[in-house]
């Protein structure tokens, strides 16, 4: 692949699932990798797997609902590695799957300040960071999900995944004349805690709903990778603006 080798990368939600297969293969491709999470214990997990493996990487506290903590994220990613070249947006909760009109506003506010709000508060910070930082561009990942596209899920997660796939359109149309990249990944049915979680409340329902799409199966974590890391590539250097399905069939 082209175009990793050396690079600065800021995961957010890399305590666990996603985020930390991501967060582990930049570094594989070379890339330095600030991992961070409201989890201080994931991350410090995910930095010793990177370290083990010989790779370079740092750990930050960071909840994505608070822009101050965002902004100093991204701050101490300048100052310890340089600019960032690469951004996963990633952090994300699922909220509650009752129908709408079983939702509290206290789930919807919550859905929307971490996986909507959340995205926003790293795109300005990062957005800023690369703009400064001499003009060599860069290439942001949000992650939404197939609920991004479709009714796949509680109506706070859909409208908040929708949102990521506009924030992610529109931040690529305004910076796209700096050479910024933003693009969005739409996973669909991963294995990891959150769909642990789903589990516990859906029962054998998943796992027939999964059993009946085209893969048959979940994904894993590092398939996502793969397409976040692909996306930051220069192999993808005409692609922006794009929400990028990583779901095994689910929305064919
Ligand atoms: P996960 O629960 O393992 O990871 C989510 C991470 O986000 C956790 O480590 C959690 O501590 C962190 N987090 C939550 N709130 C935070 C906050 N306010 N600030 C900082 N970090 C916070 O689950 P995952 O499946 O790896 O999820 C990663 C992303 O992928 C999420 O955005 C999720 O919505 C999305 N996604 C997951 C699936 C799936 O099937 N697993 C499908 C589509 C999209």
């Amino acid at each position: 692949m082209n175009g990793i080798d050396g690079g600065v990368a800021i995961v957010t939600g890399g305590a666990g699932g996603i985020g930390r297969a991501a967060a582990l293969r930049f570094a594989e491709e070379g890339a330095s990798v600030v991992v961070s999470d409201v989890d201080e214990d994931g991350i410090a997990e995910t930095v010793d797997l990177i370290e083990a493996d010989g790779g370079e990487a740092s750990a930050v506290v960071t909840d994505v609902t608070d822009a101050d903590a965002v902004a100093a994220l991204v701050d101490e990613t300048v100052e310890t590695y340089g600019t960032p070249d690469f951004a996963l947006n990633n952090a994300g909760i699922e909220g509650r799957t009752a129908r709408l009109a079983d939702q509290t506003l206290d789930d919807w506010d919550r859905t929307i300040a971490v996986n909507q709000t959340g995205v926003w508060n790293c795109l300005q910070a990062e957005l800023s960071a690369m703009v400064d930082g001499g003009g060599d561009g860069g290439a942001i990942v949000n992650t939404s999900s197939i609920a991004g596209l479709s009714a796949a899920g509680g109506s706070p997660y859909v409208a908040s995944k929708h949102g990521v796939v506009g924030l992610t359109r529109i931040a690529a149309a305004e910076y796209g004349r700096e050479g910024i990249r933003v693009n969005a990944v739409c996973p669909g049915i991963i294995d990891t805690e959150m769909i642990a979680r789903a589990e516990v409340e859906m029962g054998d329902q998943l796992a027939a709903m999964t059993e009946a799409k085209p893969l048959g199966r979940m994904g894993d974590p590092e398939e996502v990778a793969a397409a976040v890391v692909w996306l930051c590539s220069d192999d993808a250097s005409f692609v922006t603006g794009h929400p990028l399905v990583v779901d095994g069939g689910f929305l064919a």
